[in-house]
């Protein structure tokens, strides 16, 4: 099949090389030249574990092409797929500027007598129908379209698995045509294949994502209790997540959920039912305890008098094995100890120079390696739970540190091994050592 992804980011880019993989044509549409450049010579501009590799090799086969050329790509296309971002807009209402105007130069483009236009983006129930009635209105007469959406339901980190192995393939269209040819563009993706309508599948992605986000904070909502009875908070989730109606996945007490597509959608999700004249207070209260699981933890680091101010960062990115930080813990507490007069030694494996476009190197020193941030700090806080930090040689990392303090927004750590070590350890949802 040939087909085309406009946009490149973290779905678009991730998708188009698992298509290309499996032997399609793939055209991958961008609008910034340098980046274009960048991706046809196999640089993936993104960290994506095995993602370069992916590139490469469907570069390679010539089954992966770049262009800025919209019209040529989706004139030679069955199915389009539109994977722009749909970041929040102020009053927390998914911006779909992105998503329409793209919609209008595919209708112009269009060649084929049937093309598919599918929505891959997150995009709030009832954008499918605008994208489908801008479709009507620009497309040549004699050409026939159909609109599908296919959410995306990937995960940073493990995007290339997700994408080959889903949970679930959602397909939401009326038109048999569509479906029959988005289903079988995914016949080698392993996962139970769901088609439905328009507004259901819109809505499954929103149901999921905020779902998620609510399993987080009422984690937090409970460790919130945990510190204040003398409860053990792992030991309280563990055991409720033994019982299978419940399970303990996703219930991970901490810094509060972060990343591109958490905070945004629930903020979405909430404007969509405002719109609908639903209450959406419960979705209010999951954002609110994110912000408060935030909270928490600066006021644990506040209370704690760090008469030098010189403290280490672990983990900048949202979570472990991405080089995002959109919306990531990192900024509000980095910000917050900024403000509070901190100076930061910080280490991430791959997303600093991310950071480093919002915090330019000054009051934050970004550093190479987890051992040189900890040198001559007074403290030690973790961010971000990245496999390197859990197996670290504490040993050596107490011997550097001015005071051997940690506070862990991950808990990654057993408390009794820290004890033994002659830490202080402040972590979530347990009683300090
Ligand atoms: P992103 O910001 O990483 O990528 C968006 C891409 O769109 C960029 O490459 C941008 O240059 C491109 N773009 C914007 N306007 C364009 C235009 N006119 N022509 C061509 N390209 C254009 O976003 P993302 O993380 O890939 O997310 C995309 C969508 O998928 C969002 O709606 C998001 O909510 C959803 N989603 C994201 C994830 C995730 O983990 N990131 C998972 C599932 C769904």
């Amino acid at each position: 099949m040939t087909i085309t992804f406009i946009g490149h980011g973290y779905v678009g880019l991730v998708t188009a090389c698992v298509f290309a993989d499996f032997g399609n044509k793939v055209y991958v549409v961008g609008h910034t030249p340098e980046k274009i450049e960048r991706l046809k010579k196999g640089d993936p501009i993104i960290y994506e574990p095995g993602l370069k590799e992916l590139l490469e090799k469907n570069i390679k086969a010539k089954r992966l092409m770049f262009t800025l050329n919209l019209k040529n790509a989706v004139a030679e296309s069955e199915i389009v797929f539109i994977a722009v971002g749909t970041p929040p807009k102020e009053n927390g209402e998914a911006d779909l500027s992105m998503v329409l105007s793209v919609a209008e130069n595919i209708a112009k483009s269009l060649k084929n007598d049937f093309t598919v236009v599918s929505c891959k983006s997150t995009v709030p129930v009832g954008t499918n129908k605008q994208i489908e009635a801008i479709l009507l209105k620009n497309k040549p007469d004699k050409l026939k379209i159909a609109v599908a959406s296919c959410p995306e339901f990937l995960r940073e980190g493990t995007a290339i698995y997700d994408t080959m192995n889903a949970d679930r393939v959602v397909i939401g269209s009326t038109s048999k045509r569509a479906i029959d040819l988005l289903v079988k563009l995914h016949e080698p993706v392993c996962g139970k294949k769901i088609v439905t309508d328009l507004a259901s599948a819109e809505l499954i992605k929103y149901t999921s994502n905020s779902m998620l986000a609510v399993k987080i904070s009422f984690a937090n909502l409970i460790s919130f209790y945990c510190e204040k009875s003398g409860a053990d908070v792992e030991t309280v989730l563990n055991a409720t997540g033994l019982d299978k109606r419940i399970g303990r996945i996703f219930m991970d007490p901490g810094l509060g959920y972060g990343g591109s597509c958490f905070p945004k959608d629930v903020r979405a999700l909430i404007s969509v039912g405002k719109n609908l004249g639903n209450d959406t207070s419960y979705l209010e209260a999951v954002e609110k305890v994110n912000v408060l699981a935030r909270e928490n933890f600066i006021k644990k680091i506040r209370q704690h008098n760090i008469s030098d101010k010189k403290v280490a960062v672990w983990g900048l990115s949202f979570k472990p094995n991405t080089d995002d930080i959109r919306f990531a813990p990192s900024i509000s507490i980095v910000e917050q100890l900024l403000k509070d007069g901190f100076k930061i030694n910080a280490y991430d494996p791959v997303a600093a120079d991310n950071f480093k476009k919002l915090f330019p190197p000054g009051n934050i020193s970004y550093v190479d390696s987890p051992y040189d941030a900890v040198n001559n700090v007074s403290a030690l806080l973790i961010l971000t739970e990245w496999n390197e930090f859990k197996q670290i040689d504490l040993k050596k990392v107490k011997s550097l540190m001015k005071k051997p303090v940690i506070f862990d927004g991950r808990n990654i750590y057993t408390p009794e091994i820290i004890k033994k070590l002659g830490f202080r350890y402040f972590s979530t949802g347990r009683q300090p050592i």
